[in-house]
């Protein structure tokens, strides 16, 4: 069964190729959909015959966004933590424990409940693709039973148990070290893609660059893929170790020096910056005109979690990275859907060429530059073909 996409006011390809500019956009489009792939595009007087045909009348398509970073499994939520930091007290992470106390408490029914009801409120956004961490159960049992949740609704799940020390750790980081590079990655690998640490020396709770490196090799010799949380509150190791040890995304990016700009350019792993965070905890934003002008891939994601940025919205994040971080339309747009696929390092999503993954999203506007145009109005969602 194929279907003819037809209506396509403008198409964002993100091959260059295909149209004009880095987002490759071709007006007045249409796009052949096949077995779950694209399997024709270009100038809608050029369109194929097909079994069925859908007219979005006039709307912008783009390749469904991609978000690379989200903690979905938790419980509870931080609304009134979230009201105090409003009125003046200052973010440090230490937050994180009451939603692992939440956590543990919640059965998996709520737990399952609560993932579901995220990943719906992506994709009626125009999310298609989300990376789901662990990192709210800090347990062998509660890390492992988040993954294998997360595995029900997506296969980019990360093993994040190096999110936090746990308050029956306090004092005893090591220790704490030991049990996550041991016997809870040894659980919680066969349900993960990938595993995160939240490096962050300036931060009580968080794990400094020697320690990181411990929970990051130990991923890597069980099969797993690298990601890491870094200069989120200050500037510190995260960004170079990253890239030191090939991970594919460094997320935050907040407060670089120049050798962590250097090195990104000059390596292979994603920037993945994430506004929704300095929005919820009223910090400055990061710069992402500095990591452009050095040629880093730069990705942007919602970090959608109960503490410092409780959005599920793609928009919302192209929108501040717009206003807030001088990225142009076209480069939030890209960040929101090739970066987001670079940064999981997927060949098959993020752009609509022929052969990808036939994740579209619509919106109820003629070109990808309302995204940031007309902020906080529900423009986008995936689209069912
Ligand atoms: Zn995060």
């Amino acid at each position: 069964m194929s279907t003819l996409v037809t209506g396509i006011a403008e198409l964002v390809t993100n091959d260059a190729s295909r149209g004009e500019g880095a987002l490759g956009v071709v007006p007045d489009a249409a796009l052949v959909i096949a077995d779950g792939a694209v399997g024709w595009l270009g100038p809608a007087r050029e369109a194929p015959a097909a079994d069925r045909m859908l007219d979005v009348k006039g709307r912008a398509v783009l390749p469904g966004f991609v978000d690379s970073h989200a903690h979905l499994v938790f419980g509870g939520d931080r609304a009134v933590e979230f009201e105090a930091r409003m009125a003046g007290r200052r973010y440090d992470g230490g937050g994180i424990a009451s939603t692992v106390d939440a956590t543990r408490a919640a059965s998996d029914d709520q737990l399952r409940a609560r993932l579901r009801a995220l990943v719906a409120e992506m994709r009626a956004q125009g999310t298609t693709t989300v990376e789901v961490k662990s990192g709210y159960g800090l347990t062998i049992d509660d890390e492992a039973r988040a993954l294998r949740l997360a595995r029900e609704v997506t296969d980019e799940t990360t093993f994040l148990g190096a999110h936090v020390v746990p308050a029956e750790f306090a004092g005893r980081r090591d220790d704490y070290v030991e049990l996550v590079t041991g016997p809870m990655l040894a659980a919680c690998a066969p349900y993960a893609s990938w595993v995160d640490v939240f490096c962050e020396p300036a931060s009580p709770h968080a794990f400094d660059g020697d320690a990181s490196r411990a929970v990051l090799e130990a991923g890597r010799r069980a099969g797993l893929g690298l990601r890491v949380h870094g200069n989120q509150l200050a500037a510190g190791p995260g960004v170079r170790l990253a890239v030191e040890l090939g991970a594919a995304s460094v997320d935050h990016c907040t407060h670089l020096v120049d050798a962590d700009v250097d090195a990104l350019a000059g390596g292979t792993t994603v920037a993945t910056l994430l506004p929704g965070v300095e929005f919820s905890t009223r910090s400055p934003y990061p710069d992402a005109r500095r990591l452009l002008a050095a040629g880093v891939t730069v990705a942007l994601a919602t970090d959608c979690n109960p503490g410092s940025s409780f959005t599920s919205s793609m928009p919302f994040c192209i929108a501040m990275a717009v206003r807030e971080m001088g990225m142009t339309p076209s480069e939030a747009v890209w960040g929101a859907t090739a970066g987001g696929a670079a940064a999981l390092r997927r060949a098959d999503i993020g752009h609509l060429g022929v052969g990808a993954r036939a994740d579209l999203t619509v919106l109820d506007a003629p070109s990808y530059r309302h995204l940031a145009y007309r902020p906080g109005v529900p423009l986008a969602r995936a689209l069912d073909v």
